[in-house]
């Protein structure tokens, strides 16, 4: 039966196809029991399960190629260790032997004593290793009910589920997922910007999505809209096909733009800088004529390894950044690890009470030297390839920023002295996203090159809202009159001061803000290739002269309606 599931749109694009359904890895699983005679049956169902992932897992692992092959299959050999593991099954024969406990709750007990043993741990590594256990226990539930809890077989399939991580995503595609939905979550998060440079449709916020999809029931998913219908009617599919034709309208009308500069009606031309995360990304942002990359956040190279990345491996990552630019300023973010990007590494705090306000960005880098140090090693080496900046993200104060400037120094130093070829100067950016930075900025904007403006994490600390938080719905939002002065505050310093000042949030990369930010005086933004050419388009069709003109009446607007009225009438 047709039924409608609003969400929000987090990741545009339209999908038509098959749910396939992946409930939460807690397993909530009643007590019961089987009668004597069936125990040895059940163990035997039990064991044909395991069999079945570990066949399932093989089959996965021999299908990924390339750099998936070596992300992803980290964690399949570890979930295939786990499944040998004697400490995970050995016990679960024994269970329902003496508790006559069907196969699912000796499956429960297991975990739970198991996630009881991690939970005591000190080393926060090991700690987050519970996830694992999860993960493989889901699957071994999952096959116990021939649900296939795992990514195969999913071509084709949008996947429904409660939440989705940001090291799913590449799984997720790579297997051919077309769309994914999920009941929480939101367009703000790590997940949706990458979803969104992955070009694949998200729906998030669909919060009774696991009650009302069944697996094999057919969904339309609309990535802009945000709406899921369950069984389409011959309307909806008359709807999904009409998108589909206007997309590649739009796609075909926006690719005339691409050789086409950012200039306003009246002659000004906007930097638009490129945020990249993969080599795609980079491709596109030259096809598309970028002026660079403004963000290129390298915590993805951290999100999906057990292990740190070493210099070698982050030195070759971001020099075929750096060269695939062919000699446009390329801007590495140092490691942005805590909050929603929690590593695997054991780097990232397991269990911090307040993540967002916890050890991340900044002050996860500079307590770990070593690690840092490798990094600014591996970025200042890429500098001998064609230009690079250094931008610090999650910068609180100016301490943070002289001290990241005489380790860099000291990297370069060295680096000089081994003879490695650099490049004379790697400029030195902060992120302007921790509301003390923005207000702080004349005590410390002598210490930057550059600056960037992280609106992102801005809004969230400015307004008090979690930016993963969708029950917070309309709080979290750029159209604020806190943001838009602070914002009107930090452009007009760094003019003054000769720096170059960037947006490079979630704003920068929708359209319908151009004018709002071109009226603030914000000449560079930074943004994923998707929306690059939707900007450009916008920028193109704004007189920056009359914006600027209106934009007074911007910062009087006590409201969110008075800012929407206020862009409404541009
Ligand atoms: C931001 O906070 O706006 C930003 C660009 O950084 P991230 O989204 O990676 O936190
Ligand atoms: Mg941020």
């Amino acid at each position: 039966m047709r039924q409608v599931l609003p969400g929000h749109g987090a990741s545009r694009g339209s999908a038509l196809g098959r749910a396939r359904v992946r409930l939460p890895h807690v397993l909530d699983v009643a007590e019961e029991l089987v009668a004597a005679g069936d125990v040895e049956a059940e163990i035997e169902r039990l064991h044909a399960a395991i069999d079945s992932v570990r066949a399932d897992m093989r089959v996965l692992r021999e299908r990924l190629h390339g750099a998936l092959a070596h992300e992803v299959g980290e964690f399949l050999d570890l979930h295939a260790l786990l499944l040998d593991d004697p400490e995970l099954l050995a016990g679960l024969d024994g269970l329902i032997r003496s508790g006559r406990y069907t196969a699912d709750y000796a499956l429960r007990l297991q975990r739970d004593r198991i996630a009881a043993v991690f939970k005591g741990m000190d080393d926060a590594y090991l700690r987050s290793r519970i996830d694992d256990i999860d993960q493989v226990v889901g699957r071994i539930h999952a096959a116990l009910h021939r649900r296939n809890a795992d990514l195969q077989g999913v071509a084709g399939e949008i996947l429904v589920t409660d939440d989705v991580a940001p090291a799913e995503l590449a799984q997720l595609q790579a297997q051919g997922v077309m769309a994914v939905v999920t009941a929480g979550g939101s367009a703000l998060s790590h997940s949706a910007i990458l979803a969104r440079s992955l070009h694949l449709p998200l729906v998030v916020g669909a919060a009774q999505a696991l009650q009302k999809v069944n697996d094999g029931d057919v969904l339309a998913v609309d990535g802009s809209s945000g709406m899921v219908v369950v069984e389409p009617d011959a309307a909806d599919l008359r709807g999904h096909r009409a998108r589909m034709r206007e997309l590649v309208r739009e796609r075909r009308q926006l690719n005339r733009l691409r050789r086409e500069p950012s200039r306003t009606i009246d002659g000004v031309d906007i930097k638009l800088w490129a945020n990249a995360e993969s080599r795609d990304d980079v491709a596109e942002a030259h096809a598309l004529g970028a002026a660079g990359v403004g963000l290129y956040r390298t915590e993805f190279l951290f999100l999906n390894s057990n292990t740190l990345p070493d210099e070698e491996e982050q030195f070759r990552a971001y020099r075929d950044v750096v060269l695939g630019m062919t000699g446009r300023t390329v801007t590495i973010r140092t490691l942005d690890l805590g909050a929603d990007k929690a590593d695997r590494t054991g780097l990232v705090l397991g269990h911090e009470p307040n993540p967002a306000l916890g050890v991340r960005g900044v002050r996860l880098s500079l307590a770990h030297d070593a690690v840092f140090e490798t990094q600014l090693r591996a970025i200042v080496r890429a500098s001998g390839y064609g230009p690079v900046r250094v931008l610090v993200p999650m910068v609180s104060s100016r301490e943070e920023m002289v001290d990241v400037r005489a380790r860099l120094a000291r990297v370069a130093d060295e680096l000089r002295r081994d003879g490695h070829e650099i490049a004379e100067a790697v400029p030195l950016g902060a992120m302007i996203e921790v509301p003390a930075a923005a207000i702080a900025l004349p005590m410390f904007i002598d210490t930057l090159d550059f600056l960037s403006v992280g609106t992102n994490d801005l809004v969230q600390y400015l307004l008090a809202a979690d930016r993963n938080n969708e029950a917070l719905g309309a709080l979290y939002t750029p159209l604020h009159p806190a943001l838009l002065r602070l914002l009107r505050d930090v452009i007009a310093l760094a003019g003054r001061r000769g720096k170059s000042v960037a947006v490079c949030g979630e704003m920068a990369a929708d359209a319908m803000f151009a004018p709002l930010l071109l009226a603030l005086g914000l000449g560079e933004f930074s943004l994923h290739p998707a929306t690059l050419l939707e900007v450009r388009r916008a920028i193109r069709g704004c007189d920056l002269g009359a914006l600027r003109a209106r934009a007074p009446a911007l910062l009087r607007a006590r409201d969110r309606a008075g800012i929407e009225r206020w862009l409404s009438a541009t």
